[in-house]
């Protein structure tokens, strides 16, 4: 019946990962809140935040949630993915160690996820440019190499947050219809 139905058609699990300090809490604020902090801290408290988008006319909720600090290594409970079809594995382009750390995080999803899963790599904090450490090849080609979506992003001042976050959700509903 469609009074049951609710105003939202979909409801999609998406998590951020990634090592610690890449900006995870920060896009998401941007993408739910439009908001930045130049403070680092801990998540504290809430586990996701949601967002409506409209896909082909479709009510989305994307349901995102971020490591509450817990970024160590298999730190993140499998209760963080359980559910999840869709995920933003999140580096910073000026340090290459959190590079480095991709495809260990891949691993994780590997181990925790279905393989069906929307992934997507993103090089953020691209408004550093003058300290930049990945470049933009680097991440395209690993991206590549493992079937990833890849968007270099910027919490800071916004560049394709809202887009990155919109290729996921549109491939996981590809998926689903
Ligand atoms: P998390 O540990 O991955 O959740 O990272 P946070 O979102 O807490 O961000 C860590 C630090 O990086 C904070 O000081 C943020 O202000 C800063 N930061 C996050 N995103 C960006 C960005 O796109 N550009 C710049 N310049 N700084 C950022
Ligand atoms: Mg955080």
């Amino acid at each position: 019946e469609e009074s049951a139905v609710g105003s939202e058609e979909y409801l999609f699990k998406i998590v951020l990962i990634g090592d610690s300090a890449v900006g995870k809490s920060n896009l998401l604020s941007r993408f739910a809140r439009n908001e930045f902090d130049t403070n680092t801290k801990a998540t504290i408290g809430v586990e996701f935040q949601t967002q409506l988008v409209e896909i082909d006319g479709k009510q989305v909720k994307a349901q995102i949630w971020d490591t509450a600090g817990q970024e160590r290594f298999r730190a993140v409970t499998s209760a963080y993915y359980r559910g999840a079809v869709g995920a933003l594995l999140v580096y910073d382009i000026t340090r290459r160690t959190t590079f480095d750390s991709v495809t260990r995080w891949l691993d994780e999803l590997t181990t925790h996820c279905d393989s069906t899963m929307a992934r997507m790599l993103v090089g953020n904090k691209c408004d550093l440019e003058d300290i930049r450490d990945v470049s933009v090849e680097e991440g395209k080609g690993l991206a590549e190499a493992q079937g990833l979506f890849f968007m270099e992003t910027s919490a800071l001042d916004a560049t394709n947050v809202h887009a990155a976050f919109e290729v996921v959700i549109r491939e996981i509903y590809n998926n689903i219809s």
